[in-house]
């Protein structure tokens, strides 16, 4: 733009508005006279009014709630459109319904991270040494493969993609060999059968439903006419089957040539859980870890970061290093790579689990604390909100016992003894309408808030969101 524009006193010249130049009239507020002449009331009074009545959004977003209400003939409504608008935004929850990876509320809840890289320039890409353009994500490879025992792991946006890259990196235009057992479909639209198609693989599926055998595999690594980049085992993540099964053993089918790649999903790194200080718990059992699949024989492990690893969103590559090293010079990876956001607060929690830092990851303090200190908690908040005065209409406030579920996706089955605060009737819309909003669940008419999956320093919140119940 033409500096002699920025000269021009525009505000000087709004009060005259017929006399603007044409190419001045965009440097107007929308909502001057000129462009609103008859309005009643204006646009920009009914935005104001909105501020006053405590609406904080930004300006030009209650102007425009104020226009929609305006247009819809109903000034008055303007209220209802902004309290939509802030309600869409993302923002804080307590999460009280026991899940504690929820696939809604955004899985893994984070650490409050370092404020010393979140929020500042970080070295992402220059080696300090040198003071060359260095390699993203080298820094944390290597945590990946102190944690787990792999050669090397690349970070991509989350476990879909990571499928996604190592069938387009090992078996572009070649064939994958999947069991029939394996066809998964894991939440929100990840279906194996079209993740490798999107590859540009072609799926050889083998075997049957519950039943495939190591030879099935071998005959489809075998037969001329397949050109085999990879074998692919996808775990089971959120269902189970049972009865009359079998599947080839990752040892034997490491031993047919092709890598195998092992899909776990929930990103459990050792199984063995050395960053607990009790071991691992009970619940854990049978689920695979990333250290021992690659033990057994996978060239390639891929998983998620925000399920039982604790992270942000995030998919990790793991294993073999020329097929890691494969996987990043494919072009999708330059497309699939995570931001500055995901690598620092991924570095933190990474770095949590070698300092054996319980209490910095949120998701193992959290499945990890004893029944009894639920019970205490709720027991706490229950005094607060009976002290509080009479529960008008709203039932007595107890001390629950309860089941969490580890939930996103992960350990189908699996129970976690919890504790909360039980009160008659469902108040989960009332709930969810408290500052910030909390999400409980309603079970045999009566709304439990289970403390598992709330952080202490959010009990009060907890209470003062009862309390609102309370109110008349
Ligand atoms: C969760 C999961 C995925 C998908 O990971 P996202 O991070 O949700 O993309 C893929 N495979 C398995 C086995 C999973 O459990």
């Amino acid at each position: 733009m033409a500096p002699a524009v920025f000269n021009t006193d525009v505000a000087g010249l709004a009060g005259q508005a017929g006399s603007i130049p044409v190419r001045l009239r965009h440097l107007l507020p929308a909502t001057s006279p000129m462009t609103e002449p008859t309005r009643p009331p204006s646009v920009d009074a009914v935005a104001r009014r909105l501020a006053s009545a405590g609406h904080d959004l930004p300006h030009p977003l209650l102007v425009d709630a104020a226009r929609q209400a305006i247009a819809a003939g109903d000034h008055s409504a303007a209220d209802q459109v902004a309290t939509a608008v802030a309600r869409d935004l993302l923002q804080r929850v307590v999460n009280a319904t026991g899940v504690l990876l929820h696939t809604n509320l955004g899985r893994a809840p984070l650490g409050p991270g370092d404020p010393a890289t979140v929020g500042s320039y970080t070295n992402l890409e220059l080696d300090l040494g040198t003071g060359e353009r260095g390699t993203r994500g080298a820094g944390i490879s290597r945590l990946v493969e102190r944690l787990t025992g792999a050669e090397a792991a690349l970070v991509v946006n989350n476990g879909a993609a990571a499928v996604l890259l190592t069938m387009a990196a090992l078996a572009g235009g070649r064939d994958i060999v999947v069991s029939r057992g394996e066809l998964v479909e894991i939440g929100g639209g990840f279906r194996i059968p079209e993740i490798v198609a999107t590859s540009g693989a072609r799926l050889v599926e083998v075997g049957t439903t519950n039943r495939t055998r190591l030879a099935d595999h071998a005959r489809a690594v075998d037969d001329p006419h397949n050109d085999v980049g990879a074998l692919l085992v996808v775990h089971r993540s959120n269902f189970r089957i049972s009865g009359f099964t079998e599947q080839a053993d990752l040892a034997d089918l490491a031993r047919l040539g092709p890598p195998v790649v092992s899909d776990i999903g929930s990103g459990l790194l050792d199984a063995r859980t050395p960053w607990l200080s009790g071991g691992p718990p009970p619940w854990l059992a049978g689920e695979p870890a990333v250290r021992q699949t690659l033990e057994a024989g996978a060239a390639l492990v891929t998983f998620s970061g925000d399920k039982l690893l604790g992270g942000p969103q995030a998919g990790i590559v793991a294993g073999r290093r020329d097929l890691v090293e494969a996987c990043a010079r494919h072009p999708l990876a330059r497309a699939l790579r995570p931001g500055r956001l995901v690598a620092t607060t991924l570095q933190d929690v990474l770095m949590a689990h070698l300092r054996r830092d319980t209490d910095a990851i949120p998701f193992w303090r959290m499945a990890t604390i004893s029944v009894d200190q639920l019970r205490s908690r709720a027991a706490a908040i229950v005094a607060d909100v009976s002290g509080a005065g009479p529960t008008n209409g709203t039932g007595a406030v107890e001390v629950v016992d309860s089941i969490a579920v580890p939930g996103g996706g992960t350990l189908p089955g699996v129970e976690l003894a919890s504790a909360g605060v039980a009160v008659e009737g469902d108040h989960a819309a009332a709930l969810r309408q408290c500052r910030p909003p909390v999400i409980a669940r309603v079970e045999l008419g009566r709304t439990i808030l289970d403390l598992r999956t709330v952080d202490p320093s959010d009990d009060y919140r907890v209470t003062e969101a009862l309390r609102t119940l309370a109110r008349p």
